[in-house]
């Protein structure tokens, strides 16, 4: 064994994270045997901390720690429109663009059958029970990612939509085909919303 137990087993772990590969695993573990222990335990408690705290906004299904999240409960926001995204991610890439004003929903992926995923994993139902109980809402962004299945789920939750009147519109493909939202810059993505096409 290379290395003591408890070593191998920070290694193992942090290797587990998305990206991290076992050198940078290791890079990581042994800077963090080098940090002094009161910054380890800063770390490691607000790992668990914000794992404890956090949980999903009732409404939109974003990460929040109250209930409903903060953009949920700003009266300041549009009320009419909701953008629709895969993932927690995205919705700070669409506030970081400081343009949308509406309200979100988060469906915690996508319908990826090669990987398992089906629709009923996606947070789908949460928005169709929204749709029914909210008569405010007059248009759904769909901005799932510009991928294969980022379509497949776009134009199944149009399908599903459409037969109640409500405005269903699409983000325009500024972004390069098979790209993330995350990676688009605000002025791509910015243009990519405004210029966004009726399903
Ligand atoms: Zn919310």
């Amino acid at each position: 064994m290379r290395y003591a137990p408890t070593i191998a087993r920070l290694i193992s772990e942090l290797g587990k994270l998305p990206g991290i590969g076992g050198k940078s695993a290791q890079r990581l573990a042994f800077h963090i045997l080098s940090m002094p222990e009161e910054k380890v335990r800063d770390l490691s408690d607000s790992i668990v901390l914000a794992r404890e705290s956090v949980r999903l906004c009732s409404v939109c299904q974003n990460y929040t720690d109250t209930d409903p999240c903060s953009v949920c409960d700003d009266p300041s926001r549009d009320r009419k429109t909701i953008c629709v995204v895969e993932n927690p991610r995205d919705v700070s890439t669409m506030e970081r663009m400081r343009e949308y004003r509406g309200l979100y929903h988060v469906l915690h992926g996508v319908y990826s059958p090669l990987q398992n995923v089906g629709l009923d994993s996606l947070k789908l139902k949460e928005l169709i029970t929204r749709l029914q109980k909210d008569n405010e809402i007059r248009e759904v962004i769909l901005a799932t990612n510009q991928t294969a299945e980022g379509e497949a789920t776009a134009m199944y939750i149009a399908r599903l939509i459409k037969p109640s009147g409500i405005r269903v519109t699409r983000i325009a493909s500024g972004l390069p085909m098979g790209s993330d939202l995350e990676f688009a810059d605000d002025i791509t993505l910015s243009k990519a919303m405004r210029a966004r096409h009726e399903f």
